[in-house]
């Protein structure tokens, strides 16, 4: 194992990263950055939990079942057969390899997060193999080298060469942060100077990618090298955008995220990862150079984007030919796209909008994405994943693509999506809680622990109990100095009602225009904060211009979002033939062990047992048949699918 480059003094933990070392993202400038990530240790979540219980099963099964699947669909073999491309053919997508980078970077973080679990020798083996693919020169894409040689640096539009080699990045961070070893990051950081050398601002050719990546990953290479050229070239890339440098392909500019300078481009199109991935590099940029026109455009987007075009899960894209955003407001709950990938791309680019501004809405931006958008991609195995995330599977639906399977797969042709979870689940405690001058901010609510220090330097630490997402009780031990800080706590947007106690006494709960509760005193020995907020089944309605499921209503509780799936009703009960009555919505009625949800819904319903058979029957022919009596039952959204392919679906007709 090799010393880090950064903070190499540091010996290693028995478990996990080195102390002080950072998480996935660390801002240097801390000029326009309003509050920054805590070392990667700092925070912890409980096992027990929700989310620290998805960490173990990444940790336990997703992680080691991605890297089975390297070897399965060949991944790996794209690199070997590099010896000799013609024994065997490619095997993929050309951009196989980032998803040979995208499981490097999970083990990476997760080992830094827990120890690791046997993934040295394929760390090992694997970035052996890629020492050996790499040219004299840097470059490294086991597509081209194979097969097209010709074609180096010739199609960036549709190449993915920088995209590769932003996941390669990402990666090599993840390995140098998290395992404490450089040796992906030297590869990286030689193919990073072949993009510089090649494309970078000092006379090099105006080249950027058709997938942006590489911009988001290049800032975080700058801050873990402090190579400015690395900056200096991700700016490059997000200036470029929108200039016509891109030739034209099947699916027009908007695709390639190069329909308008990143400025002007603040209606969310095109291919809805691209533009994510973008805003997320973006944004990182806006944190290193502070350059407020950045991120003037990154909130109006944000406020498109959230306002007009994402599902109630958290979910974006509406379209499939091209995985792309609609219209405003064109959200059909059936034919719904809400690629896991973007969902976990609008996670981390609300990420970057909250160290940049403080404000509470992306973290409720964040935690929406990752109970409902992101959650449901997984099954309660952690080995079967959805790569399209409808929000209604019709009986009856056709299911045999993995475009809009009736159930999740194991892998995909296009495997962008299991392992885009895996690294992110393995990294999830870094996104919990921030700090600032002032004190330290709690973001998204789970048990576990927080360590941090008060702005006087000495050591504190949040010790949180909660069965939330299911309850929304919060009990937090503060353990501190005698020193004077401010503890924030996000009240959730969808929260209403909220109460506070600190040691048993009544403060004020009224979150600020950021959407926190700012409790500031004089901190001594241990403090118990108790958060309450009350979680009834609240009825969602659609915005008036959603005419996909106008006279439809959702249901959620707290964070979660809920569904109503065949499994739970009898075969004479067609889940698309219930009806609800808002005013009666269903309540709390236990919870269901075989999903491993505390909470479930029921209540009185009702169901058309004759519905007419002419699909436009005259006004007066088609009245609505009699509805019978009905009991409905409301599981979360994230665990659906879990039993066979059956029919669901979030929306749910008005009685
Ligand atoms: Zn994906």
């Amino acid at each position: 194992m090799q010393a880090s480059r950064i903070d190499g003094d540091r010996a290693n933990t028995p478990t996990g990263a080195r102390e002080g070392t950072p998480g996935p993202t660390a801002p240097i400038a801390t000029e326009p950055s309003r509050l920054q990530p805590l070392p990667y240790e700092g925070a912890s979540l409980d096992p027990g939990g929700l989310l620290g219980g998805w960490q173990q099963l990444n940790r336990t099964a997703t992680i080691d079942h991605c890297v089975a699947q390297l070897e399965t669909a060949g991944n790996l073999a794209n690199l070997r057969r590099l010896e000799d491309p013609s024994r065997e053919p490619f095997h993929g997508y050309w951009f196989a390899d980032s998803d040979i980078y995208k499981v490097l970077e999970a083990i990476g973080w997760e080992t830094g997060r827990a120890g690791d679990d046997g993934w040295s020798t394929f760390v090992d083996e694997t970035v052996a193999l890629l020492r050996k693919a790499q040219e004299d020169d840097g470059y490294l894409n086991s597509y081209i080298q194979g097969d097209h040689p010709d074609k180096r640096w010739q199609e960036l539009e549709m190449s993915h060469e920088l995209y590769c080699l932003g996941h390669m990045i990402q990666g090599a961070v993840a390995l140098s942060r998290g395992a404490g070893r450089d040796d992906l990051l030297e590869i990286a950081r030689r193919f990073a100077d072949l993009v510089v050398e090649r494309f970078g601002p000092d006379g090099g050719e105006p080249g950027l990618d058709g997938h942006p990546e590489p911009e988001t990953a290049l800032v975080e290479l700058y801050r873990h090298t402090r190579d400015e050229r690395y900056l200096d070239m991700a700016s490059k890339m997000v200036e470029r955008r929108g200039r016509g440098l891109l030739a034209e392909q099947h699916f027009g500019p908007p695709y390639l995220q190069d329909h308008l300078p990143v400025r002007e481009a603040t209606e969310p199109i095109g291919h809805a990862v691209r533009q994510l991935y973008l805003a997320a590099g973006v944004t990182d940029v806006y944190l290193e150079t502070g350059d407020a026109s950045l991120l003037e455009a990154m909130e109006e987007l944000w406020r498109r984007t959230v306002t007009e075009k994402t599902y109630v899960t958290g979910a974006v894209g509406s379209r499939h030919r091209d995985e792309a955003f609609g219209d405003p407001y064109e959200l059909p709950a059936d034919r719904a796209y809400g690629e896991t990938c973007a969902s976990i791309a609008s996670f981390l680019w609300n990420w970057r909008l909250l160290l940049a501004t403080g404000k509470g809405r992306y973290a409720d931006e964040m935690e929406r994405a990752l109970f409902n958008g992101i959650a449901v991609s997984t099954s309660t195995d952690g080995c079967h994943f959805t790569y399209s995330n409808p929000l209604h599977l019709r009986a009856g639906h056709e299911g045999s693509d993995e475009d809009s399977p009736s159930e999740r797969l194991s892998w995909f042709k296009c495997a962008c999506c299991p392992p885009n979870l895996a690294r992110l689940v393995a990294s999830l405690h870094h996104y919990l809680a921030t700090r600032d001058d002032d004190g330290v901010q709690l973001h998204l609510i789970a048990p576990g622990r927080i360590e941090s220090v008060a702005p006087d330097g000495r050591p504190v630490s949040l010790t949180v109990s909660t069965e939330y997402p299911w309850d929304g009780r919060v009990e937090i031990a503060v353990e501190s100095p005698a020193s004077e800080w401010t503890l924030s706590l996000r009240i959730p947007g969808w929260s209403e009602g909220a109460t506070l106690t600190v040691d048993g006494e009544s403060v004020p709960a009224e979150a600020d225009e950021h959407g926190y509760v700012r409790v500031r005193r004089a901190w001594e020995g241990t403090a118990r904060v108790v958060l309450d907020l009350p979680m009834p089944v609240r009825v969602l309605v659609p915005h008036p211009r959603i005419d996909a499921v106008r006279g439809c209503v959702a249901l959620a509780r707290g964070p979660v979002v809920y569904c109503i799936e065949q499994a739970d009703h009898p075969a004479d009960v067609a889940v698309e033939d219930l009806r609800l009555d808002p005013a009666v919505p269903p309540q709390p009625d236990g919870g269901n062990a075989e999903l491993g949800v505390p909470v479930t819904l029921a209540g009185p319903a009702r169901v058309l047992t004759d519905g007419p058979e002419d699909p436009y029957p005259s006004l007066e022919r088609g009245a609505p048949a009699p509805a019978a009596e009905a009991t409905l039952t409301a599981i979360p959204y994230f665990r659906w699918a879990n039993r066979g392919p059956n029919a669901m679906r979030v929306w749910i007709p008005t009685a």
